[in-house]
């Protein structure tokens, strides 16, 4: 506990009170929502620090409680995450949008702040909080901006995650202290002639007297500009088919390795998206992540998880969306006499919208805890990734139009948004790939 106060102490000590921030900000209601999950706030909840569930613990023994129940570390979190947001990032929003570049101070800043090391025991300099932290993080970062957001998101529940499952303690050693204060990572599972059918990679690996070398290509891989940190998933084994997939760590100096093309891309334009190339890139034995041969299995599992995060950065797009929108019809904008928030046309979307959003957010922390908890959360979080998108795009294409033409420029944020939810239905499995998981778990279940 004490070693989340630590970490968590900059970020507190660094925000200005509310009544310092812009009227614009201040006008906001983000308050609300926190101030709800405090009232329900269950003292008899773990803290973040230590695990959700142990594993000897009889969970028929326990009261449920609402999914909506956050920790005391958890809502200190979003609070100081939300105020570092608005302070630090928001006015960078719209610069790095129009220039397609993530600001190099802000993500320096997230390694400052402990937003790149949510999980990494303190023993390797990072936060030793839990999973629902990292989810409470990258929601409330969406909200500001959802680029930041899937940096920090990519890093934390893929990269991070994939040391922590299954690196050596040599590994760990090595990188945990880099990924927690100064390195960036990317996860590199795509290519250009595979995308949803992931494990019919190209990518190839062979052995070397001193360890692999690795041939091929990888597409869409985010976080390439800023990172030196690379899990690259190759075939070791091509005639063994998926079964010859290994996972590997490769940094950006070795020779060979290229990033090749930069992506030109409709939303969430801060974050790269970039080609990434392999010409003889030779690795040491050392580099080899895990087993050789377990690679679709790391990936499998990874994207699982990092599915709850993608369905994060989108409620708190959703959110986003829906509170600036907000702001302007309550607040700024009189037609016929009055704030067009007053029409009930206006109040009734804008209350089915928040609903919408308040069903994803249960989705998405029913997932978390079911995580955390240890229990099969696989259909949990295909369902929340899936719908979060689905309520992004829907709540972020109605508050351009609750804004009228104010919504549809350059000058606000709500057209930014919009573009933003789009890759929510794409990245990290496709809706049609989410349904499919679904569908074939219900199969499962109801076929006799
Ligand atoms: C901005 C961005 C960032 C990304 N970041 C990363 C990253 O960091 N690392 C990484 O490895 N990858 C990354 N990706 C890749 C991403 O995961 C893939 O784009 C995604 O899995 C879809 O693959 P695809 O683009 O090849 O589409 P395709 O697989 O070609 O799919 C096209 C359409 O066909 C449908 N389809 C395909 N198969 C089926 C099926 N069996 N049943 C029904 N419908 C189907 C899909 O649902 C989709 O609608 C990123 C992509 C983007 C756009």
């Amino acid at each position: 506990m004490a070693s989340i106060c630590r970490s968590l102490r900059p970020l507190a000590k660094n925000i200005r009170p509310l009544s310092t921030l812009s009227p614009a900000t201040r006008a906001l209601p983000r308050r609300s929502l926190l101030s709800s999950q405090k009232a329900c706030l269950s003292t008899s909840r773990p803290r973040s620090a230590e695990p959700y569930m142990p594993d000897d613990v009889d969970t028929s023994a326990l009261t449920p409680t609402p999914i909506t129940h956050f920790s005391e570390t958890e809502i200190m979190l979003a609070e100081s995450i939300q105020k570092w947001s608005e302070e630090v990032v928001a006015p960078k929003v719209r610069e790095m949008d129009e220039s397609e570049q993530m600001d190099p101070a802000i993500v320096e800043q997230m390694f400052e702040q402990g937003l790149m090391a949510f999980e990494i025991p303190e023993e390797y300099g990072g936060s030793g909080m839990n999973f629902t932290s990292a989810i409470v993080g990258i929601e409330e970062l969406a909200r500001v901006d959802p680029s930041v957001s899937v940096l920090c998101d990519v890093h934390n529940t893929l990269v991070v995650t994939a040391i922590l499952k299954y690196g050596s303690e040599a590994l760990k050693k090595e990188w945990l202290p880099k990924l927690a204060t100064n390195t960036v990572g990317s996860f590199c599972l795509s290519e250009p002639a595979s995308g949803s059918d992931a494990f019919a990679l190209k990518t190839k690996a062979v052995r070397t007297e001193n360890g692999y070398k690795i041939n091929g290509s990888k597409m869409w891989i985010t976080n390439s500009m800023e990172a030196d940190f690379f899990i690259v998933f190759a075939n070791l084994n091509p005639e063994a088919g998926y079964k010859g997939i290994t996972a590997f760590i490769l940094t950006k100096d070795m020779k060979g390795f290229a990033v090749a093309k930069k992506e030109k891309k409709l939303g969430i334009r801060a974050s790269s998206t970039c080609v990434i190339t392999f010409d003889d890139v030779e690795i040491p034995k050392a580099n080899l992540l895990g087993k050789e041969g377990q690679g679709y299995k790391y990936a499998i599992g990874l994207l699982n998880e990092g599915r709850i995060g993608i369905a994060a950065q989108m409620t708190g797009l959703a959110l986003g969306a829906w509170e600036n929108a907000a702001k302007y019809v309550w607040n700024d904008r009189k037609q016929f006499g009055q704030y067009i928030g007053e029409f009930q046309g206006m109040q009734h979307q804008l209350a089915q919208a928040y609903t919408e959003i308040c069903a994803a957010r249960a989705l998405v922390f029913n997932a978390a805890r079911k995580k955390e908890a240890g229990e099969d959360f696989v259909t949990d979080a295909a369902m929340a990734k899936l719908y979060a998108s689905q309520v992004a795009g829907r709540v972020s294409s109605l508050a351009v139009e609750w804004m009228g033409g104010m919504g549809f420029v350059r000058e606000g944020i709500a057209e930014k948004f919009f573009r933003d939810s789009k890759i929510g239905a794409i990245y990290e499995g496709t809706s049609n790939i989410q349904l499919t998981t679904i569908a074939k778990a219900l199969q499962k279940k109801y076929t006799s």
